[in-house]
């Protein structure tokens, strides 16, 4: 189709005379396969239908490239995934069989954000011009290079009006329903996260990478980027991705590009003061959620006033050093996952509430500038990255702390007037439970509601809610269809995360409980005594 389209007749009729040497006829055709910004001098970006046509011809060269889906959006696109590996096809069972290092990149959850996406597509093209193949001895790479697919096809010439092109338009940040898909990771309100959640169920990605483009500050870093951020994540995971692997790549890159990689962070001055912060603790954001299930995260955001094409050149870079080390660590990536997922969280005390922490009292920050320039399609005025670096020294307040803390429990208890509602959450999340089938008595403590408050500002069609309250050791009683929630299980940290009742981005905070939150009443869900 468009790829074929475009390889030269000449080409063309040397691979009919050559057609059952079909490795060279493929070579060939993939020597002329272009992404869009490729064709149009970094001007557009990649439609749905490019995409699934770019990957389709990558894919039928190359016996290393396997064609899946994994779910849809919205609108009935089928979302597309590229598994790289020496596999028989795309499915999980291949990949398990495999016994190969899980490295799941997705691209476009934010479809204004549309470096990744085509980093994503040079990165299969070469991968099916035999240039990764080193890889496949490690790693099998999974690849969502269009996640919000419907937000890509919205293209608006507007959308992102500060970013450095494409001139020609990107698409929007949410979905076609209005969500923002990464806010959607634990509420699951959208066919597109849900589609997402399954295969991190199905599929198990060991190391998730997410890749987006900068909103604001003026910084000279071409790649900012973040491990997990939420306290509750696996400690050694946490160090692990901070002291070696993001340590390793950023010199990597240092040395082989001579771009500054860093953190990602923001600079706004709070009571007077410069400091460097981060995002956000929560896991409805894809870094934290993942880091949640004790799996290796990684957020990519390329710089938004660098061109079109470095930020591409900039985020396959970044996306390449992150394969190369996963290859290089895979065993102890693999035993490091496996050890989070032991872990007995019983009678230790995880946050429910946070706040910034300053990690570093003092980090030298490369700060940038830029100059303002005109979209000649559109004529809006954008900003262009100056080849300037000065640094500036401040606190680094890169990670959270708790402010309120829970105990784990051995066991939650759902009432069975909740767990229908419950339960759908925790099959979706991939939660381990059992339902009661004879009604049983048992001492617990329940948690009392004192305040149930919601939030006055609407966030995501949802107006989050906030209760507090006591727990107190009481006779419970359960009744047949109760649920039985063990937390020695791999997902106990997003369990407690999702069920606390205060937790702050639990099924509380999402206003999916609403029913049985009543000041005066009685939390729906209990937990074992200490
Ligand atoms: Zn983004």
């Amino acid at each position: 189709m468009l790829a074929t389209a475009r390889i030269p007749r000449t080409l063309w009729f040397w691979g009919l005379l050559i057609w059952t040497t079909s490795s060279a006829w493929g070579q060939s055709g993939l020597d002329q396969l272009l992404t869009a910004p490729e064709r149009t001098n970094f001007e557009t970006t990649s439609t749905y239908e490019e995409v699934v046509s770019f990957i389709e011809t990558a894919a039928a060269a190359s016996e290393r490239l396997h064609l899946s889906s994994f779910g849809y959006s919205l609108e009935g696109r089928s979302l597309p995934l590229v598994v790289f590996g020496d596999l028989d096809d795309a499915s999980a069972t291949s990949i398990y069989k495999s016994g190969k290092l899980r490295v799941f990149i997705q691209a476009n959850i934010h479809a204004g954000e549309v470096c990744g996406k085509e980093a994503l597509l040079m990165i299969i093209r070469d991968m099916a011009l035999g240039k990764y193949d080193d890889l496949a001895q490690e790693l099998v790479v999974i690849m969502a290079p269009i996640y919000n697919a419907d937000g890509n096809e919205r293209v608006n010439l507007f959308n992102r009006p500060r970013q450095n092109g494409p001139y020609g338009g990107m698409g929007q940040r949410p979905n076609a329903q209005g969500l923002d898909l990464n806010r959607d990771h634990m509420k699951v309100k959208s066919p597109e996260a849900r589609s997402l959640i399954g295969l991190f169920n199905e599929y198990d990605p060991h190391v998730v990478v997410d890749l987006h483009t900068t909103n604001g500050t003026r910084h000279a870093y071409h790649i900012t980027y973040s491990t997990p951020l939420n306290p509750n994540t696996d400690r050694n995971i946490d160090s692990f991705l901070r002291q070696r692997w993001m340590k390793d790549v950023t010199a990597t890159i240092k040395s082989r590009i001579g771009w500054d990689y860093y953190y990602y962070g923001n600079l706004p001055y709070r009571q007077g003061e410069a400091g460097w912060y981060t995002f956000d603790h929560r896991p409805r954001f894809n870094n934290n959620y993942v880091g949640l299930r004790n799996r290796m995260a990684i957020l990519s955001e390329g710089y938004a006033y660098a061109t079109f094409e470095e930020r591409i050149l900039a985020t396959r870079y970044f996306v390449e050093e992150i394969l190369s080390f996963a290859s290089d660590n895979s065993k102890v990536i693999a035993q490091m996952v496996e050890v989070a997922d032991n872990v007995d969280l019983k009678g230790s005390e995880l946050g429910v509430r946070f706040a910034p922490h300053m990690n570093e009292a003092s980090t030298d920050i490369l700060m940038g500038d830029v100059y303002t320039e005109t979209n000649p399609y559109s004529g809006a005025t954008y900003f262009n990255r100056k080849d300037t670096v000065y640094t500036q020294t401040m606190p680094n307040y890169g990670a959270f702390e708790a402010t309120e803390t829970s105990r784990v429990p051995d066991t939650y208890y759902v009432d069975k007037k909740a767990a229908d509602v419950v339960s759908s959450y925790l099959d979706t999340h991939g939660i381990a439970y059992s339902v009661v089938s004879t009604t049983r008595s048992l001492v617990a403590e329940a948690f009392a509601i004192t305040t149930s408050d919601v939030s006055k500002n609407e966030f995501q069609q949802i107006f989050e809610r906030e209760i507090n309250g006591a727990y107190a050791q009481t006779e419970v009683t359960l009744e047949p269809g109760s649920l039985i929630i063990d937390t020695n299980q791999p997902l106990a940290r997003l369990l407690f995360y999702l069920i606390e009742p205060r937790s702050d981005d639990g099924l509380v905070d999402w206003a999916i409980l609403d029913k049985w939150v009543e000041v005066g009443s009685i939390y729906p869900v209990f937990r074992s005594v200490e």
